[in-house]
């Protein structure tokens, strides 16, 4: 009996990993039917795009050629205007996409509210505006307010008759968010918290009615959060960041001095700020990627009109190769991350429906399923601003000299682009979060098993030595996505062993794993997405092919950037025997794609040129 008992103390954990498992996309090989892919988005929601798109298009974009620069809140009839637009966008219920019905909003599914944020991209820097009206300022409030503060707070925000922002950077607390400083000490009469403290960069701060802020109840060393009124006294305003980008988003500083908070504003419990900070964060990383996505395809559209229109040398400059290269670039990772995006958007429906029936409250539910998909959420935030910076760089190339006049406006893509790889947690947090997340639910919550695959690998190694390989349908493709997903297993599994606590430490070797990590999840994205296309019957060859050709070359670029971070990996914590042994074993896993990447290239370019646009 006890030697029965210690074989079932043994018996690893049996793992009910499903695509509904967050990080599971490493170890499990989901099935193309188990993504959603945008071409899948019905009427309404497409519907709902569109008017978005047009809202930025007639109120911004014309605006601003009219005008002849972009809107600029230092100017304080700017500000206004800003204000108004806020104002005009929720009259069209812009404002209360993530806010339930009964409380005056139009409560948007998850993707489709990513759907919203890729079309108010076009918006520019006003979509840093109404995100943190929709995201950052109002979903503290969604997802952990009391029914009282719900029906209080949330029709304002809906309506835009209150203007919200979040107050969690302090002078002294960035990126170590809850270093913060700022107090709250509970009134000798038990009723009010008197908040004190400076909050910096504080997006729609110049104008704002209500603050979410996050503070420290007398000696406590974790945060809380609290609704705070402006009409409650004691706050005051810094004056607008002169900033390189985003001038059209207020940002300020806030600074409170004994600013008397009703205890009822107290958001969740005493001591759970930090918690509530990080889950908004979560949806306001996906929801920047989905940004980040819009951004691309525009200024994507931007580049290829541009360079049909241009001649030199007697010809447009679309038909130069050095052109074609950057265009056929630009699209295919966007059509990537975009996969990835609306495959993440959907997980996150899909797994909030499963709590609901689970018994939990729809918010609650919603907050579960982003945490859920936290690792994916760090991942997008990265590859999507990278991507958008990228992007909108290169536009201005297409454009020469002209890409660096004022007069375009294309140079305003780029100033605004850049704040996407920083706010949301850097860049450099959100790649050490994606791998940090990941080996918590390995090691800690054991929700994902990174052992079991691992141990196939050099199975998986001598198959790929055997001579007949089938090349059939996409078997090339899944051997690649496979291989990358190996070698992070591979090179994070030997360095865990061998660094074991000290890994912390090293961020470059994580920055490292973080990188393949990415390409895992995004090649695996638009592999699912082609093979969903090829299944379905009313999709237009022609595109198809050019899709397939995408993904070839995302899979030829993954590829380099995989090998590229795996080599960085292994030659910084392997010497001698053990680092060409390590070598040896990734050059087998990522052997070179066989494409010809010059004609792959031009294939996608020559057919986005005939367009005209970005189409897919
Ligand atoms: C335009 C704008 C709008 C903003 N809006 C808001 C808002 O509405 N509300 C709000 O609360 N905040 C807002 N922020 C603040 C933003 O979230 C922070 O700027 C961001 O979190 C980074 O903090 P920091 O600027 O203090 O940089 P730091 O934390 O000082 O980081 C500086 C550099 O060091 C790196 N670094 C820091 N710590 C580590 C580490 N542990 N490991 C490796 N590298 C590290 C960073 O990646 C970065 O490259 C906004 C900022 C800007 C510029």
């Amino acid at each position: 009996m006890r030697a029965l008992l210690f074989l079932l103390f043994l018996q690893p954990k049996r793992y009910t990993m499903s695509h509904l498992t967050g990080g599971s996309f490493l170890t499990r090989q989901a099935a193309p039917n188990e993504i959603f892919i945008s071409e899948e988005w019905n009427e309404e929601q497409l519907m709902i795009a569109e008017m978005v798109r047009e809202f930025c298009m007639k109120e911004i974009q014309e605006e601003m050629l009219e005008r002849g620069r972009e809107f600029d809140v230092s100017i304080e009839e700017d500000k206004k205007e800003v204000v108004v637009l806020l104002e005009k966008a929720a009259a069209l219920g812009f404002c209360g996409v993530g806010i339930e019905e009964k409380y005056g909003g139009i409560d948007l599914d998850f993707n489709t509210g990513l759907l919203f944020s890729e079309a108010i991209a076009l918006g520019l820097s006003f979509a840093t505006t109404i995100g943190a009206q929709t995201s950052i300022g109002s979903l503290p409030i969604v997802y952990y307010g009391t029914e009282k503060q719900k029906k209080k707070y949330l029709p304002g925000i809906a309506s835009a008759e209150l203007k919200a922002s979040y107050c969690l950077t302090e002078p002294n607390a960035g990126s170590d968010a809850n270093s913060g400083k700022t107090k709250a000490i509970l009134s000798p009469d038990g009723k009010h918290y008197l908040l004190s403290g400076q909050k910096i960069w504080i997006t729609n701060g110049g104008f704002a009615d209500l603050f979410i802020v996050f503070a420290k109840i007398d000696d406590d060393k974790k945060l809380s959060a609290f609704i705070v009124e402006k009409a409650f006294g004691g706050i005051t305003l810094g004056a607008e960041e002169k900033k390189m980008g985003i001038k059209g988003s207020s940002t300020v500083q806030v600074f409170f001095d004994n600013c008397p908070v009703p205890v009822d504003n107290l958001l969740s419990e005493r001591g759970s700020g930090f918690k509530i900070a990080l889950n908004i964060l979560n949806t306001g990383r996906i929801k920047l990627a989905a940004g980040a996505v819009g951004g691309s395809k525009f200024a994507t559209t931007k580049a290829i009109t541009y360079a049909k229109e241009r001649k030199q040398f007697g010809k447009s400059i679309s038909d130069f190769g050095a052109i074609k290269q950057k265009l056929g670039e630009m699209c295919t990772r966007t059509f990537a991350i975009d996969a990835a995006v609306y495959r993440t958007g959907k997980n996150i429906d899909l797994k909030t429906q499963e709590f609901i029936k689970n018994g939990l409250s729809s918010s609650e539910a919603k907050l579960k399923a982003i945490r859920e998909f936290a690792v994916e959420c760090s991942i997008l935030k990265v590859k999507g601003s990278e991507n958008v910076c990228q992007v909108a760089d290169e536009t201005i190339q297409v454009y020469g000299g002209m890409g660096y006049s004022a007069e375009m406006g294309i140079e305003t893509g780029y100033r605004d682009a850049r704040i996407t790889r920083i706010y949301e947690g850097t860049n450099e947090i959100n790649r050490m979060l994606s791998v940090g997340e990941l080996t918590k639910r390995a090691i800690q919550t054991k929700e994902i098993d990174l052992i079991t695959p691992g141990k196939k690998i050099p199975f998986q190694l001598i198959k790929q030595l055997l001579p007949f390989k089938s090349k059939a349908g996409l078997n090339e493709e899944k051997r690649i996505v496979q291989n990358i997903k190996s070698t992070f297993l591979l090179i994070s599994g030997a360095a865990g062993q061998k660094l074991k606590a000290k890994l912390v430490d090293e961020q470059e070797i994580v920055m490292n794993f973080s990188d393949i990590l990415a390409e895992a999840y995004i090649a695996e994205s638009v592999l699912l997405k082609i093979e969903k296309l090829q299944s379905m019957s009313d999709v237009d060859k022609n595109k198809l092919a050019i899709q397939q050709q995408m993904l070839q070359y995302y899979l030829y670029e993954a590829l380099a950037t995989t090998r590229k971070a795996a080599y960085d990996a292994i030659y910084s914590y392997t010497t001698g025997i053990e680092r060409s042994f390590m070598r040896r074993l990734v050059n087998t896993l990522l052997k070179p794609y066989n494409i010809n990447p010059k004609e792959t290239r031009r294939a996608i370019a020559n057919y986005i040129i005939e367009k005209g646009e970005y189409c897919f």
